[in-house]
């Protein structure tokens, strides 16, 4: 079984999950709902929840999210004039909160000085360059970047997270520990689709949660009949 085949199994069990979640003109929580097209703002708010969601929860992340929301401060001019203190305050439940405060508040400078604080400037850019100018910039890794690709500038690009690794590496019975071979190894072996994409990698996430975790139920898991993982006998070794 391909990644294909794997994709089409868990959409058709846990169907469509509208990954990535954005708050909407005047609300103060990101919702899940398929969008044919983002605000400039709801653009920056996904970057902005890509830097947030860095080893946390998105759970975590959302909070932080609506308590910038709350303050009305979820705007690139006023997080690239926010003072560190006072905006970690507000993303403290994302954790690492200092550190992603300075983070936001310099991805936001950037945007302000370069593009007149137009995300969609820079997206206008092909995928290898703008992927090169976000692992530029301080805090942004390549999970990050390639998030911002996906969800934000709307270009298909697979990103790769522990989760990722972890099913795939099973599933498929290969090392996946290098992010740069293992997203290789999934844009090989998919079309190359913006949607699918997307969905994929919420999908891997949900799977993961439900069954695929640190310690995997097998013997429950619709998958077991194909991955190589349980069919090699190994999940009864660990
Ligand atoms: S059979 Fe086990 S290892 Fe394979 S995908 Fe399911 S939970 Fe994960």
């Amino acid at each position: 079984m391909g990644p294909l085949e794997v994709y089409e199994k868990l959409l058709s069990c846990y169907g469509k999950q509208n990954w990535w979640p954005v708050t909407e003109q005047g609300a103060i929580a990101p919702t899940y709902k398929a969008r044919k097209r983002l605000s400039e703002n709801q653009k920056f708010e996904i970057a902005l929840g890509a830097i947030l969601a860095q080893n946390t929860a998105w759970k975590n992340a959302e909070k932080a999210i609506i308590n910038l929301n709350k303050a009305g401060v979820l705007d690139c001019g006023k997080i690239a004039n926010a003072k560190q203190a006072g905006l970690a305050q507000l993303i403290r439940p994302s954790g690492y909160y200092n550190q992603k405060a300075k983070k936001l508040i310099l991805f936001a400078k950037y945007l302000q000085k370069q593009y007149g604080c137009k995300i969609s400037k820079m997206f206008e850019k092909e995928i290898p360059e703008l992927r090169k100018e976000l692992l530029d910039l301080h805090g942004v890794g390549e999970e990050t970047a390639d998030s911002i690709i996906l969800y934000s500038a709307g270009k298909p690009i697979f990103v790769v997270d522990a989760y990722t690794r972890r099913l795939g590496g099973r599933i498929f019975y290969r090392p996946m520990n290098s992010y740069v071979d293992t997203q290789e190894f999934f844009q090989k072996n998919l079309p190359k689709d913006l949607a699918l994409f997307q969905e994929f990698h919420a999908l891997i996430v949900a799977h993961s949660k439900r069954f695929c975790g640190k310690k995997p139920c097998c013997e429950e898991c619709f998958l077991n009949n194909t991955c190589q993982f349980f069919l090699s006998g190994k999940n009864e070794k660990d």
